[in-house]
């Protein structure tokens, strides 16, 4: 059942992940320009404000990347060099990163083949008496199963640290992610459900954890440091520690203001597109996304199908390179972290090890999923996938 527009290609490049920014952005950003404040000041307060509100958190702190929110978010947790944290082997590179940059040592658990989220039985199984937190994933915007591994945590005294990524709009038996552990940390890089081109938040239940990170963040100087240019006056300030400059500029905020704004409404233009997947795609030989679970909001952040060459007749590589040519840009989220020869290297990790995480990996293709997208270029993709696979 080929369309006869399926048969010619788009005239223009379908960029993936393309931010879907209005004229509001771009008046904030105009007015921040011309106010001549730049860096962190007042919209950076109050985009902390609306997040934190937005995720019914008691504490939010804004920094400038998601791998800076969870590299402060574990130093906040005190873990110390030798200390284990498990996390899942399917995952972008930071999460893994930003454990090894705190000092501490990543353990690797594989995850449930239909969620692609972390397996608690595996993660249990992973345990040792040098853990001492768990870093789960709300992979595409799935909620992790969060009653289990908070019970894990609770049984064996761990630090939960989640990684909301992908998870801004996701709720797990009504609550956000990123509020049932110890920090949750989100992204605003430009992909991500709230775009600010680079932006990273981290919310945390203890107020001390989010002063702690907020000294962290800016130079290791005492707290009154961020206001320190604002009009009540010079304020000395004091080095506590040796800190970081992950700091989140007003011109980011000015961006990200507007973007929360549109959560819901982005959020429910993807729920739409992905409904047209799911009803299109079906009869096709590939492996859709799992439906949500019973009382949670998946954040529909990615549209995963698995390509397996032997029902499908062509590789996922092959696929990836057909739909480029089809004009249409496609994501890998995400090789399975033991593929990568760092990791091989100082670890010692071998993808068979991880069996779920590995074969996800290699069968996985992320088709275009922003709130900017026309109808026509949802029926781009669709009669793209159709014809490459028919
Ligand atoms: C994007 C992403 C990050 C890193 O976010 P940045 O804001 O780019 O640092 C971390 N974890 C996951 C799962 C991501 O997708």
């Amino acid at each position: 059942m080929v369309q006869t527009t399926s048969l010619k290609r788009r005239e223009r490049f379908l960029v993936f992940g393309a931010p879907a920014i209005g004229p509001e952005e771009i008046a904030e950003v105009t007015e921040c320009l011309r106010s001549g404040w730049l860096g962190t000041g007042p919209k950076v307060a109050r985009f902390e404000e609306e997040f934190g509100r937005y995720q019914q958190a008691p504490h939010a702190v804004a920094v400038n990347s998601c791998t800076a929110a969870l590299h402060l978010a574990m130093l906040a947790a005190g873990l110390a060099p030798g200390d284990e944290v498990i996390t899942t082997a399917l995952t972008f590179c930071a999460t893994v990163n930003a454990i090894v940059h705190a000092g501490a040592t990543p353990v690797l658990a594989d995850i449930d083949p239909a969620t692609m989220n972390l397996d608690p039985r595996d993660v249990e199984a992973r345990i040792t008496d040098r853990t001492r937190a768990i870093l789960p994933v709300h992979f595409a915007g799935r909620p992790c199963p969060m009653d289990d591994l908070m019970a894990i945590a609770r049984r064996h005294e761990l630090k939960v640290i989640e990684d909301c990524a992908h998870a801004i709009e996701t709720r797990y038996h009504g609550r956000p992610a990123g509020t049932f552990g110890d920090f949750g940390c989100f992204s605003f890089y430009v992909t991500k459900n709230v775009a600010c081109g680079e932006g990273g938040m981290v919310l945390t239940q203890m107020e001390e954890d989010a002063a702690r990170i907020k000294v962290l963040a800016l130079h290791g100087m005492s707290k009154d440091a961020w206001q320190r240019f604002s009009d009540d006056g010079y304020k000395h300030y004091f080095v506590t520690e040796c800190g970081f400059k992950y700091n989140m500029m007003d011109l980011q905020a000015a961006i990200g203001l507007h973007q929360l704004r549109r959560v819901e409404a982005n959020w429910r233009r993807r729920r739409e597109i992905w409904r047209c997947y799911d009803k299109q795609l079906r009869d096709l030989p590939v492996t859709l996304p799992a439906a949500a679970a019973e009382n949670t909001r998946h954040g529909r952040h990615l549209y995963t199908v698995l390509i397996d060459e032997a029902a499908c007749g062509i590789g996922r590589d092959r696929f990836l390179e057909a739909m480029t040519r089809a004009n249409i840009g496609v994501g890998v989220h995400y090789l399975s972290i033991p593929e990568h020869p760092y990791y091989q290297q100082r670890f010692g990790w071998r993808p068979p090890a991880y069996p779920h995480a590995r074969r996800i990996g290699l069968q996985t293709v992320s088709l275009p999923l922003s709130a900017g997208l026309t109808e026509g270029d949802v029926a781009d993709v669709i009669a793209a996938v159709r014809r490459i696979l028919n």
